[in-house]
């Protein structure tokens, strides 16, 4: 299937052929035609899927085709998403494939100050991109309605959810009208966000992508055994001693992600950081400087990274490993951007053995040990008895007390898969509780407490969103789009079924 075959209007033809795209992603591919039929969507799946364009391209083309006025403070399409990055992103999004179209724009965000997005709203927008926060905090001032909402796009639901914003997104839902299209977005389904979309979604179509195993293939992954106290050495070990042009550099705090970069610079490797309590101009700066060659090694937490689109990453190093196994295939999804093979390893030190085996377990293959390096523990991993959470069971062909080793072969790795049990979203949301920036309960506090919408978004959010803004560094996220690479993806498309309570 190519752009031509889903009937969208000219200009989006040729802004989207302009950027390089000449083949749907499986999302587009399966998405675009039911929502230009007014569908409802609930789309499961990740940044990197070509989701932006699977909702924005449709809305594009029925923007034009049925031009009306957006009345004063109101807008005829929101996106709801749950950082100011992404916001930015889509916004930027809206105007690249919306190049040739004469729609107006309006993006709402904290951190900043409000008076341009108020005067931007104050004669009404076509498409209004926002975090929850400060267009709650707007709409409470008068400045912005929903009520004349023809599309409705809930971005990053997980996300949401994960940040706290739950009853902000309830709030912003309760004051659109009833009659709308609505799309949402999430990468995974908790209970919580499943009970939204069928609260929220009229008889939707679902669509499902799961780039996981395609992208995890790609990328060559190794683990290196380490005490805690050496980790430190070992990185700097690894940057001076191989050939690593540009490294993302994964650490679970954000106090240990300025002890990295501390270490890295007083050793003379270039490095910088990103994490939420870092300004977003601090943020910016850093991705600018990480995206010009200007440093080698971008340190960032999980949240800080989520979204962004960073370029031609070579190396993803997991300084820490993460509680949650999904957040290692995102991490290290950052090297294999566009059908490239990247490199990713992983320290592991004793206490997060069984946090590699709910890796494993998730991205269903082994990850190859890598014992030769000066830092290497030959201590084995603990045993399942002792460190798998119960009712997880212990998996077949993968000897408890196996001793750490040289790199195993692929075919070593694929032996035994067979009959390990798979996991399941079940199984991962069972996996230990997240310790990471922006947990609900602090977002929580913080919006109890009044402090303003800028700093929840600022500070527990973090950047989800991709590139530092694509607005601020032109398109070099399109870049490998420009090569008629797509995102890869596995898709299901199934039809589900649900009815919208209003
Ligand atoms: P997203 O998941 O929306 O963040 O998109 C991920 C990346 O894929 C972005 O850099 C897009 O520019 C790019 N992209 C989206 N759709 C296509 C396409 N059909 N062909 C090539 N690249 C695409």
């Amino acid at each position: 299937m190519d752009f031509q075959t889903l009937k969208l209007a000219k200009p989006i033809q040729t802004a989207i052929l302009n950027l390089g795209y000449t083949i749907p992603t499986p999302i587009q591919a399966q998405a675009i035609p039911p929502l230009q039929e007014g569908r409802d969507l609930l789309g499961i799946a990740q940044t990197g899927t070509g989701k932006t364009a699977a909702f924005a391209l449709p809305i594009l083309d029925r923007l034009h085709r049925d031009r009306r006025r957006a009345r004063p403070k109101g807008t005829r399409v929101l996106i709801l998403t749950p950082t100011r990055e992404l916001a930015s992103q889509i916004d930027a999004s809206f105007r690249d494939y919306g190049k040739g179209l004469t729609l107006s724009r309006g993006v709402i965000f904290g951190g900043v100050g409000q008076n341009p997005q108020v005067r931007t709203m104050s004669r009404g927008v076509d498409i209004l991109t926002a975090t929850p926060g400060r267009l709650l905090d707007l709409m409470s001032q008068g400045h912005v309605r929903l009520d004349s909402v023809e599309v409705f796009v809930l971005d990053e639901a997980d996300r949401m959810l994960d940040m706290g914003f739950i009853h902000d997104i309830r709030r912003v839902i309760a004051t659109l009208p009833a009659k709308r299209q609505t799309l949402l977005f999430s990468a995974t389904m908790p209970p919580e966000i499943a009970e939204l979309a069928a609260g929220l979604l009229s008889d939707p179509i679902r669509v499902e992508v799961t780039p996981q195993a395609t992208t995890v293939e790609r990328i060559d992954q190794k683990v290196l055994y380490v005490a805690k106290a050496d980790k430190r050495r070992l990185l700097q070990n690894l940057l001076e001693q191989h050939p690593i042009p540009r490294a993302l550099v994964f650490t679970r705090t954000k106090h240990g992600a300025d002890q990295v970069t501390k270490h890295l610079e007083k050793n003379a490797i270039s490095a910088t950081c990103i994490h939420g309590n870092k300004s977003q101009g601090a943020r910016e700066r850093a991705l600018v400087s990480f995206r010009n060659h200007e440093v080698r090694v971008l340190v960032a937490t999980d949240i800080a990274a989520r979204g962004i689109d960073f370029p031609a990453v070579s190396h993803v190093i997991n300084f820490d490993l993460p509680h949650e196994p999904e957040s290692y295939v995102h991490r290290i999804g950052r090297t294999a951007r566009a059908g490239a093979e990247g490199a990713a390893i992983s320290f592991c030190d004793p206490e997060e053995r069984s946090l590699l085996r709910d890796i494993e377990r998730c991205i269903r293959q082994s990850v190859p040990v890598d014992a030769a390096h000066p830092f290497h523990t030959d201590a084995g991993p603990a045993s399942p008895a002792t460190k798998t959470p119960a009712g997880r069971g212990s998996r077949p062909g993968r000897g408890g007390g196996r001793v750490a080793g040289p790199t195993r072969t692929r075919e070593e790795v694929g032996r035994g898969r067979g009959d390990r049990p798979q996991a399941s979203r079940g199984n991962q949301a069972a996996a230990s509780p997240p310790a990471r920036e922006g947990t609900p309960g602090n977002t929580r506090d913080k919006v109890r407490t009044g402090v303003p919408s800028s700093d929840r978004e600022g500070n527990s959010a973090g950047p989800r969103g991709h590139r530092p803004t694509r607005a601020a560094t032109s398109r070099s996220s399109m870049g490998s789009a420009s090569t008629g690479n797509r995102p890869a993806a596995n898709t299901r498309n199934i039809e589900g079924k649900s009815r919208r309570q209003k």
